[in-house]
This record gives structure tokens, C-alpha cells and sequence, in this order.
């Protein structure tokens, strides 16, 4: 058995017998409010490995370097070792959540511009909105870093949103993770699901996403698999030239 390096609320890495290779075990554990809401969904691990599988790959094809190497199995990806910058990057195309929280602005509102925040990832503070300036001051990432990242962010928000409508969804937010591999290469890792996207029908703006769990107000599990559905429908269209 591998050894276990960290174990997060939804994941669990492994060190391997390769140095610059790590492998990603899904578990079936959702949480929010920092970890004070926790229930165990038997196979969401599964549902978020097919779909951030599906994801990783699109954007790989499209040309976003990330931390993917292979699907090992349902819950299982072999990954490259990267140090994940400790900053939760957010972009917001359609006002909710947090944002509407902080600044008192109406629910549903869909932005001018994608607005691109950050967070420090600290659980212990409650994961602290950060600006540019804050996050060099802690020295989480330099300034070319952080430039690369928010271009890579927002090219990414791009390709997201229109994978997303294909599938007749609309991207309302996601956070994403970078990491840094030992030679300087900067990838996006982690994952990204309906874990850590806000995903609204086009037709009915009924909620795709964890929120149905955040809120109480549907079933995880036949939310993840419709949303699964949806990416594999599309899937067979477009590989069968419809
Ligand atoms: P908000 O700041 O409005 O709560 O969240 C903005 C977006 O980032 C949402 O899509 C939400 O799912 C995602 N997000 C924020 N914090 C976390 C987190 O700790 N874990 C995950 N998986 N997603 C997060």
C-alpha cells in the first residue's frame, strides 16, 4: 500500500515510487462551512473523478498545463508532484454566494466582466479574501506568478463556460488550485466539479452543484449524475459529428 502523504475533506494523496508522482484518491466525503456541515455520499468520490477527468482533459487538449497524468481507476488519478500555492482562485461570472453576502448586491446578476478573486487558503482564519499585494506580502506566489495565473485563470473560465453550455449549464463561479513543480512549472491542479463550480440550468436556473448539499435543497448524488449525464451526452454529439 501506498503511503499517505496529506488527507483533505474529499481526497487523499499518496507518494509513489516515483519522486515527481503522486496519486489522488477521491473519497466520498462532502463538507461545507469550513468543514461544520460533513456527510458521506456513498460513490460521490467516483462521480467527481469521471467529471474532473472529463474537465482535465478538455482543458489539456485546449492547451492548459495541469497536474494530470492518467486515470488509474473510478477513484484514482496518478498526478505530477506539484506544491500547491496556498490560494483559492475564484471567478465569479454571475453574482452569488459570498460575493453577494460581503457586499450586499442581488443574487443572479450576470457580471460585465468575470471578476477574478483570491482566498488564503488557511482554514484556521476562514479562508480570508486576499488581494495581489496581500498575497506577495506573504510571499504565497511572486508577481509573475500571479500574472501567470490569473491569464491562465481566465482562459480557463473561457473554455469552462462554453464546455458548460454545450452541456446547457451555465458557469456561475469556480474555484480553482495551482501548484508548482520542483522545476518552476506552474499547473492547475486539484480538481473541478460540482464541488467546486456553480453550474445553473439555462432554461430554469435550477442549481447543478454542491450548493444543492450547501443549502438542503435537492439530492447530491442524482445532481452529480445529471450532470454527468449531460457531459456524456454531449460527449457522444460531438463524436458523432452532430
Ligand atoms: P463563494 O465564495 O461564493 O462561497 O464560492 C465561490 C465559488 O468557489 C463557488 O463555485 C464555490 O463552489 C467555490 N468554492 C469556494 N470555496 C471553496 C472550497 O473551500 N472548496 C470548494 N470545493 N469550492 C469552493
Amino acid at each position: 500500500m501506498a503511503e499517505l502523504l496529506y488527507e483533505g475533506k474529499a481526497k487523499q494523496v499518496y507518494l509513489t515510487d516515483k519522486e515527481d508522482e503522486y496519486i489522488i484518491h477521491y473519497k466520498d466525503d462532502a463538507t461545507a462551512g469550513n468543514g461544520v456541515k460533513h456527510e458521506q455520499f456513498a460513490g460521490k468520490g467516483v462521480l467527481n473523478n469521471t467529471m474532473s477527468c472529463i474537465i482535465f482533459d478538455m482543458l489539456e487538449e485546449a492547451g492548459i498545463k495541469t497536474h494530470m497524468i492518467e486515470k488509474i481507476n473510478e477513484r484514482d488519478i496518478r498526478v505530477k508532484k506539484v506544491e500547491i500555492f496556498p490560494l483559492e482562485i475564484i471567478v465569479r461570472n454571475i453574482t452569488t454566494g459570498s460575493f453577494c453576502k460581503r457586499l450586499g448586491v442581488s443574487e443572479g446578476v450576470t457580471l460585465d466582466e468575470p471578476i477574478f478573486e483570491m482566498s488564503y487558503k488557511n482554514d484556521e482564519y476562514g479562508d480570508p479574501l486576499i488581494n495581489d499585494d496581500h498575497a506577495m506580502a506573504l510571499k504565497l506566489v511572486t508577481r509573475e506568478e500571479l500574472t501567470y495565473i490569473k491569464e491562465t485563470t481566465l482562459k480557463i473560465n473561457e473554455l469552462l463556460k462554453d464546455f458548460f453550455l454545450s452541456t446547457n449549464l451555465k458557469l456561475v463561479d469556480f474555484k480553482i488550485e495551482f501548484g508548482k513543480t520542483k522545476d518552476g512549472d506552474i499547473l492547475l491542479a486539484d480538481e473541478i466539479s460540482p464541488d467546486s463550480c456553480r453550474l445553473w440550468d439555462v432554461d430554469t436556473n435550477q442549481k447543478y452543484d454542491k450548493d444543492v448539499f450547501r443549502q438542503d435543497i435537492g439530492n447530491l448524488i442524482e445532481t452529480y449524475k445529471a450532470v454527468l449525464a449531460r457531459m456524456e451526452k454531449n460527449n457522444k454529439e460531438i463524436n458523432n459529428g452532430l
